[in-house]
């Protein structure tokens, strides 16, 4: 399936978010990526040279975050459902839940 840019674009803004400094780096930094993101339609893997996802897809990994920002785990496109099978789904989308479980620090 080809994905076109809006519908990379609409993916960066739902699954990557970058921790900086503050607010601005943050800013610039995830305006870079996204940038990188969506030119490189076709070819994942080339953004990403030296670093590619452990699952050993060859794609570039990103963090998914929790309902509060804090990173699960490090997932690609690949490996994203496998990955995020062990996570209840309300830590996902419930910034109240409970907070007793292991977090993938990778
Ligand atoms: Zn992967």
């Amino acid at each position: 399936m080809k994905k076109t840019a809006a519908s990379k674009a609409k993916w960066f803004d739902k699954h990557v978010m970058v921790i900086g400094p503050d607010k601005d780096s943050e800013k610039k930094a995830l305006a870079f990526l996204k940038k990188k993101h969506v030119e490189n339609l076709d070819f994942p893997q080339e953004f990403s040279a030296n670093t590619t996802c452990r699952c050993g897809s060859g794609f570039e990994p990103f963090w998914i975050n929790d309902a509060r920002g804090i990173p699960l785990a490090k997932v690609c496109d690949k490996c994203e459902a496998e990955k995020l099978k062990k996570f209840r789904p309300d830590v996902m989308e419930d910034s109240g839940y409970w907070h007793d479980e292991p977090i993938d620090e990778d």
